[in-house]
């Protein structure tokens, strides 16, 4: 196991065993904020190896920071909240997914942009949660991949009803038994799939955007009416997968699921298409949200 695992390995041990212990003494509590911060800045410099795009500076500037999970090797999942501001009621809770597939490298850069977009410029209209990279294990490992560590399709792993009658059936007669297709033995038996679900427990998000590639098309599923068209990409139903966060969220628990699929894995969409895709996906929030009176999530 290469150092920089075994380290944020251990760290991630060290900052559950603080949380575990609900920081009970002084010393507890000084450890916790330089622990969690030497974990974020682990995943910063490891995501700044990997991503051309994206360097070390830029990540830590975003300021993410450590959410209730963690991935299979205890890499942390990210996140930044752009909580309501005391000058307006937020119109809705957005979050926004990127790299639940690991080797979707630009679906990680491009909310690491629209997130500089938002430093600048967040004004309270959304309540946003953030999480740009929902599966570090695939994408930093050597070779990334699309499934986790465990070698899990994360986007086949939410508990849809009859999940064991029809993913394993779907993976097996339609996908040949895929390996990149993998759903996993059980319904959330992975802890990047745990902490979306518990996050959306948690948050009660009125839409979901997930960021995927290389189809270069919109997808939509949930209750409507679906977006036409962001930048270049047009509305393309392609139908759920049993045990997608789409078939999940959207179908199942009845929350509009966005699926921004960029046309190309290895290369960012122009300047001038991120802004647009982001622009466009702004003014259709616009349009849906407020879907009932806005609350706020408790955290
Ligand atoms: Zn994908």
């Amino acid at each position: 196991m290469p150092a920089f695992v075994q380290m944020a390995l251990l760290a991630a041990v060290l900052a559950t065993f603080a949380a575990a212990a609900a920081a009970s003494t002084n010393e507890m509590e000084a450890l916790e904020p330089s622990t969690n911060g030497d974990l974020v800045t682990a995943t910063c410099q490891r995501i700044g190896g990997k991503l051309g795009s994206v360097d070390y500076e830029e990540c830590m500037k975003i300021g993410l920071e450590l959410s209730e999970g963690y991935a299979v090797s205890g890499t942390p999942i990210l996140l930044k909240e752009y909580p309501p501001l005391p000058t307006r009621a937020p119109r809705g809770r957005v979050l926004l997914i990127g790299g639940i597939h690991g080797d979707e490298y630009s679906s990680v850069t491009i909310v690491f942009r629209w997130m500089e977009i938002l430093d600048r410029y967040h004004s309270g209209l959304f309540h946003w949660r953030i999480s740009p990279l929902m599966n570090p294990d695939g994408l930093l490992r050597k070779k990334s991949q699309r499934m986790n560590e465990n070698g899990v399709d994360l986007n086949r792993n939410f508990p849809c009803p009859n999940w064991f009658d029809e993913t394993r059936d779907y993976w097996v007669r339609r996908t040949s038994s895929n390996p990149r297709r993998f759903p996993g033995d059980a319904p959330l038996s992975e802890p990047e799939s745990r902490w979306l679900h518990d996050e959306i427990e948690r948050f009660q998000p009125e839409v979901i955007v997930s960021v995927h590639a290389p189809h270069g098309v919109l997808d939509f599923d949930g209750p409507p009416e679906a977006p036409k068209r962001f930048g270049s990409l047009h509305l393309n139903l392609l139908g759920t997968y049993p045990g997608s966060l789409g078939r999940y969220a959207g179908v199942h628990k009845d929350i509009p699921v966005v699926t921004i699929e960029l046309p190309r894995a290895g290369t960012m969409p122009t300047y001038k298409e991120q802004r647009q895709i982001w622009l466009d996906l702004v003014r259709w929030l616009k349009t849906r949200l407020p879907a009932e009176p806005a609350t706020h999530a408790a955290r």
